[in-house]
């Protein structure tokens, strides 16, 4: 995948911006709670579980399994024709947390739930590396 004109691409938040960075550098990183180890994904200011504002960014394998996806057969966004279909995956993560993603390299009508799954990092701009996932 490389960017493509108008794709719409994320745009890092003040709590995002060191997973964004993370991924630039090729590492997958995710949020975790200092006082009881919640992973908190997407990135957030608290600690879902127990309230703290103490946390670190931890190194993450990267290795997962198909949890959830859905294919879309019709572009919705002018960006995506001729782009069709893909499907959007949830990965859950060997430490547990859940991403929402694109599959490279597999067919739609390949995917199950179940599958294994390894990240993959792609940079469609000089800013955004996206924390992609192929076949493992
Ligand atoms: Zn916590």
């Amino acid at each position: 995948m490389s960017a493509r004109p108008g794709f719409p691409l994320p745009v890092p938040s003040e709590d995002s911006a060191p997973f964004w960075e993370y991924l630039r550098q090729g590492e997958l990183r995710l949020q975790r709670c200092l006082v009881c180890a919640t992973f908190a994904h997407p990135p957030r200011l608290m600690c879902p579980e127990c309230g703290s504002f103490e946390r670190e960014w931890v190194a993450v394998s990267g290795r997962g399994t198909v949890y959830s996806y859905v294919v879309t057969r019709q572009a919705i966004h002018p960006s995506f024709e001729g782009h069709t279909p893909y499907a959007t995956v949830v990965v859950e993560l060997t430490e547990g947390p859940r991403l929402t993603s694109n599959l490279i390299d597999v067919a739609v009508d390949d995917i199950q739930i179940g599958l294994s799954v390894e990240v993959a990092f792609v940079a469609v701009s000089d800013e955004v590396t996206l924390p992609l996932f192929r076949r493992s």
